[in-house]
């Protein structure tokens, strides 16, 4: 029963992340970019309707994101836990699934902030722009995206601070150190939180 959440900017390497966390944990990751990212390849309304934003680096309307949000933590695999991948991220979104959460009667155990410099972002991205070919990995979106992630997000590593729910990884490096990292720092802080 782990819900977790994992923040990070763009090119911290976040959803590879998500995805080795998810299965320690053994919950499901649910990423908002991957979803919506499928829409658009699917052809869908969603898609049609999130694509411009995707592509130019800009959040998409509150309102679509939470709605889908919503609708997937009503899926039966995430009663028992989920690792949410990219959503909150701005102080409406914390909001909006604090009030999601708490008509299920559950709340968030830990929030994984992975912090690496901006410098080694952009070198990942453009790694990541020849390997994947995403359409908003190029610089001039890639710094929308990050001036975005320092503008909003740190909002939401500071509320999450404030609850004392916080644990910060140090991002930058190897990506399987990485990963034994945050396992390590999130069973410690899960162990502490339950006097284990
Ligand atoms: P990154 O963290 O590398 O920017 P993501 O896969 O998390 O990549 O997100 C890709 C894009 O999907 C974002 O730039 C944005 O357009 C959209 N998106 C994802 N999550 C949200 C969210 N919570 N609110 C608004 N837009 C979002």
């Amino acid at each position: 029963m782990t819900r977790l959440l994992i923040i990070g900017p763009p090119g911290s390497g976040k959803g590879t992340q998500a995805e080795h966390l998810a299965r320690h944990f053994g919950v499901p990751a649910v990423s908002t970019g991957d979803i919506f990212r499928s829409n658009v390849s699917q052809q869908t309304e969603l898609g049609s309707q999130a694509a411009e934003y995707l592509d130019g680096g800009d959040f998409v309307p509150d309102h679509l994101t939470n709605a889908l949000v919503k609708d997937r933590l009503l899926d039966s695999d995430v009663q028992s836990g989920f690792l949410l991948d990219g959503y909150p991220r701005t102080a409406p979104q914390v909001m909006e699934l604090d009030n999601m959460l708490a008509s299920q009667g559950v709340a968030l155990d830990a929030v994984i902030e992975l912090r690496a410099p901006d410098a080694e972002l952009e070198q990942r991205m453009r790694q990541r722009a020849e390997e994947q070919g995403r359409s908003d990995d190029t610089v001039g979106v890639f710094r929308r995206r990050l001036d975005l992630y320092h503008r909003e997000t740190h909002e939401v590593v500071s509320v999450y601070a404030g609850r004392g729910i916080l644990v910060s990884v140090n991002g930058s490096g190897d990506p399987g150190e990485i990963t034994a990292l945050a396992i390590a720092a999130v069973e410690k802080f899960l162990a502490t939180r339950t006097g284990a």
